[in-house]
């Protein structure tokens, strides 16, 4: 047998060749990035601190986990056993799916969201239910409790969610979990910090519930990958074994370890985003561009036939937009992220003038005083 045949009849698991694929831009990013719903400023200067101490035996070791991962348990007031440092919460919820999930259990998430759960859903079973939300774009709450059933072995929920930045209340969250106590429910705070709140404290009543959050929004990390897991230490436990030890790097670890100690840093950028996101959102009304009302730190915004010309338009002039129209739900929906200070002055003149260049006109039958009342976060 010839080397070229064995290597065409290499093949995946049949999962993986059914699978969908993510492919966000991984190039040709030098712009203003109001795409990515990355911190556009920095981190904590502590951070940059930090890295100016490393050092080049430093580099040659393996990374250590366990001494930042016990300051963080500390610093959120749990036990070590209950906390899993990972590379962002992508490797999270690539963990969970392969710790939770056999083929032929159901998962469950609504849509649209984040849209690397369905990609690491259909990695371990062909279960992936959807609940789509109606045109408000709220949480399905009602169909969302009904579609569980005693196939759901993982609920994910994120609050604030990707792309719409509409939120779940703590209540409904709880009232999930409960209904599913079989069930794993990943509750992805990513976007904790722009909102407040968590159902952190509610770890200890709810056993079957996991809370992720990311280092890589407010706190400016994202190119470390570092993010969290928290939850009972049973459930904690079985991740652990799953995990890499290696699984976040060292320079990431020391930087976290700074970083959480400079909680006057955060509360500082998170002020800068809630200023930032009704700068905006007052922006876009007085441009007569529906919106809707974000607990985030971004704003989907209802353009219309012309999503396309827009993103390209604004581009042009060097701010980066993300066009979310192929998520289910949101044609003609593009998605600004909140930048800080002149950020955002910069990111609204560009879109007026985009808008005017490509003959924008506000959409009939869309009003952006009906998104504003109904705002829930405030
Ligand atoms: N969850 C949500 C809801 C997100 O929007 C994102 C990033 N866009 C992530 C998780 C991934 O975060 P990380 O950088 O920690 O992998």
């Amino acid at each position: 047998m010839s080397t070229a045949t064995s290597i065409a009849t290499v093949k995946p698991r049949q999962l993986v060749l059914e699978m969908p694929e993510y492919h966000p831009p991984l190039a040709g990013r030098d712009a203003l990035r109001l795409d990515f719903n990355e911190n556009t400023f920095a981190p904590s200067p502590r951070v940059i601190d930090r890295l100016k101490q490393i050092t080049a035996e430093g580099l040659t070791k393996y990374p250590e986990r366990d001494p930042v991962e016990r300051k963080v348990a500390a610093h959120f007031g749990l036990d070590p056993a209950q906390v899993l440092l990972t590379n962002g919460i992508d490797e999270a919820i690539h963990l969970i799916c392969c710790t939770f999930l056999e083929e032929g259990d159901e998962a469950l998430i609504f849509t649209p969201s984040f849209f690397m759960y369905d990609v690491n859903i259909a990695i371990m079973t062909r279960g992936l239910v959807k609940v789509q939300a109606d045109e408000t774009l709220e949480f399905p709450f009602e169909r969302f409790l009904a579609a569980i059933n005693e196939r759901t072995k993982l609920i994910i929920i994120a609050s604030p969610n990707n792309p719409t930045g509409a939120t779940i209340k703590r209540a409904q969250m709880l009232a999930i979990a409960n209904a599913a106590p079989h069930a794993v429910l990943m509750a992805d705070e990513a976007y904790f910090h722009f909102h407040g709140e968590t159902v952190m404290d509610d770890l200890s009543s709810t056993p079957n519930l996991i809370v992720a959050r990311t280092f890589s929004k407010a706190y400016g990390l994202a190119n470390l990958r570092i993010g969290m897991l928290a939850g009972s230490a049973q459930v904690l436990g079985y991740l652990r074994k799953v995990s890499s030890p290696y699984n976040v790097n060292g320079v990431a670890l020391d930087c976290l370890s700074v970083a959480i100690e400079d909680d006057a840093y955060i509360t500082w950028y998170a002020e800068q985003i809630r200023v930032g996101r009704e700068r905006v959102m007052a922006g876009l009304s007085e441009l007569g561009v529906g919106y809707f009302p974000s607990a985030a730190n971004f704003v989907l915004m209802k353009i219309g036939p012309l999503h396309k010309e827009l993103v390209t338009a604004m581009r042009n002039r060097g701010v980066l937009l993300r066009d979310r129209s192929a998520d289910p739900g949101c044609d003609g929906y593009v998605r600004i992220t909140i930048g800080v200070g002149d950020q955002v002055t910069q990111g609204l003149d560009a879109l007026k003038a985009s808008l005017d260049e490509i003959g924008w006109k506000p959409l009939r039958g869309f009003s952006t005083t009906e998104s504003k009342t109904a705002r829930e976060f405030e």
